[in-house]
């Protein structure tokens, strides 16, 4: 006997995949995963389709299920669904149809690099860090509201929706749970916590949203979604737990204890380390921002965050772009054949630098060239740029916390790439430990929806933590020697001639 099921949507930036769990284990019994297309309109920007992710969901589901039957596992145990998904990412659709106004503008799009500059003009001493105090985030191109500002500033459809009252606006989760939950006939209007605290709108301190940044951004409180906890029961059909996919892998790294951590590696890069129930605000250009809030009546706990905008998504350009590559996996053959990137170094800041920069006008360097130097030095320096990016983010994070951390717990599709894993260890100094069973983001809102409705995998023991973990990339090399290439790669970012965040607010 089997005994409950729980499941996941996964909806990533590149892939959506739908996942089902034993309740009991956490064992993975089943998924499966469809790619995402992503459109590029303009330089800078990043669109995809909300139909196209709601349908890859349904595939994603009912191919799961097919499998499932296939293995004698009666669908019917499955006693819980939750929601993780790309954050920030905007959408914006009519409750009376269904049908979203516009494309999706993922949380990478570049298109309101103006109206940042233009806000952060408008704010005294032009300080990016003027809403961080409520928000635990810079004003960047990177969250919800400007996203939101813009589509209300440039498509006629969403603003004569909003004066008519039919407009809706949502991230992914909310887009979703709306039309699995009836969408336009009964389709519950909600968010989590996690996913609020990602749009510039949301008050991380009162977790719920401020009217005075709504008219900052001088946008109506009524679209909205409600905001409700990252683990309770939405409605009916599915969602029973709702997180942003970084909370998510937190969750299911289990690093529930203040000072653990975590770091992320799919399009994007994202380390977060549990804070505890206090909001900590960083002095070294780090995000503060809700980690979880696991139940109605439970405290949320919050996290600090260094986001990288560029991680997979350059071995994606590598492919695309260049065609050096025809899939990603071959990269780490192609960089493993030289073992060194000989003197090239790469800032793939095709988006601007985020943590700790926040620079949106920066823009990609690839230096250090010679007759000699060829792919494979490139492919190698790229996944050296993804490590020395991750540096940054945790020296902040060691600075601003004051402890250190002593090993790193890693997930994300990139980190099948063990060449990738051994150099984050030999640049952060630290051993990088990764879990045996990949699929952390999945599982930890698996978890969450599990826990809602009181089939939770929470109380894995110790002895199965440690059946989690499975690898462990030691440093090899001597630290003084990384050093070296460790300020090579800081002094060709601060060709931006960045200065760091100091907390001016
Ligand atoms: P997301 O959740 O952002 O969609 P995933 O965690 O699914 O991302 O990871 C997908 C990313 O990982 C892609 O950008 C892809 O290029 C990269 N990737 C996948 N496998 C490898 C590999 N073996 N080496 C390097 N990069 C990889």
């Amino acid at each position: 006997m089997l005994g409950p099921l729980v499941a996941a949507i996964d909806q990533g930036t590149s892939s959506t995949r739908f996942l089902v769990f034993n309740a009991k284990t956490a064992e993975l019994l089943s998924h499966h995963q469809v790619e995402i297309q992503q459109s590029f309109p303009k330089e800078g920007w990043v669109e995809e389709d909300p139909k196209e992710i709601l349908q890859s969901v349904y595939e994603c589901m009912d191919r799961t299920c097919e499998k499932l039957t296939q293995l004698n596992i009666d669908i019917s145990n499955i006693k819980a669904i939750g929601v993780t998904n790309q954050r920030e990412t905007t959408i914006v659709w009519d409750k009376e149809t269904g049908e979203p106004f516009y494309n999706a503008i993922v949380w990478l799009d570049l298109r309101t690099q103006s109206t940042v500059e233009r806000l952060i003009n408008r704010t005294p001493g032009r300080n990016k860090n003027h809403l961080k105090h409520k928000t635990g985030l810079p004003i960047s191109t990177y969250f919800s509201a400007v996203k939101l500002r813009w589509l209300m500033d440039n498509v006629e459809e969403v603003r004569r929706a909003i004066l008519s009252h039919r407009a809706l606006f949502g991230t992914v989760d909310s887009w979703l749970i709306w039309c699995l939950t009836g969408g336009e006939k009964s389709g519950v209007h909600c968010t989590d916590v996690t996913n609020a605290s990602r749009t510039m709108l949301f008050n991380i301190h009162s977790l719920d949203w401020d009217p005075d940044l709504c008219k900052y951004f001088d946008i109506p409180m009524e679209i909205l979604p409600k905001v409700r906890s990252s683990s309770e029961i939405y409605g009916l059909m599915v969602s029973y737990s709702c997180l942003g996919d970084q909370s998510a892998a937190l969750v299911g790294q289990m690093c529930f204890q203040d000072g653990q951590a975590k770091n992320t590696y799919g399009t994007g890069c994202f380390l977060l380390r549990n804070t505890g129930p206090k909001p900590v605000m960083s002095d070294h250009g780090l995000l503060t921002t809700v980690a979880y809030k696991l139940g109605r009546d439970k405290p949320a706990c919050y996290a600090l965050e260094g986001s990288v905008a560029i991680a997979g998504a350059v071995v994606r350009w590598l492919k695309d772009n260049l065609g050096i590559i025809q899939t990603s996996t071959e990269l780490e053959k192609l960089a493993a054949g030289v073992g060194t990137s000989y003197g090239c170094y790469f800032v793939p800041a095709f988006s601007g630098l985020y943590a700790p920069y926040w620079e949106p006008s920066a823009r990609g360097i690839i230096c250090g060239l010679t007759q000699f130097t060829n792919k494979s030095h490139l492919a190698f320096a790229a996944l050296e740029a993804v490590c020395f990016q991750t540096r940054e983010i945790l020296d902040a994070m060691n600075q601003d916390s004051g402890i250190p951390l002593s090993q790193l717990q890693v997930d994300g599709g990139m980190t099948s790439n063990k060449l990738l894993m051994q150099l984050q260890a030999d640049i952060l100094c630290i051993p990088v430990v990764k879990p045996s069973m990949p699929e952390t983001t999945a599982l930890g809102a698996a978890m969450a929806a599990g826990a809602a409705e009181g089939v939770s995998v929470w109380s894995l023991s110790p002895e199965d933590l440690s059946e989690v973990t499975s690898e462990k990339f030691e440093p090899q090399i001597n630290p003084e020697g990384m050093t070296t290439y460790w300020l090579v790669f800081r002094q060709v970012v601060s060709t931006f001639d960045l200065v760091e965040l100091s907390d001016a607010s």
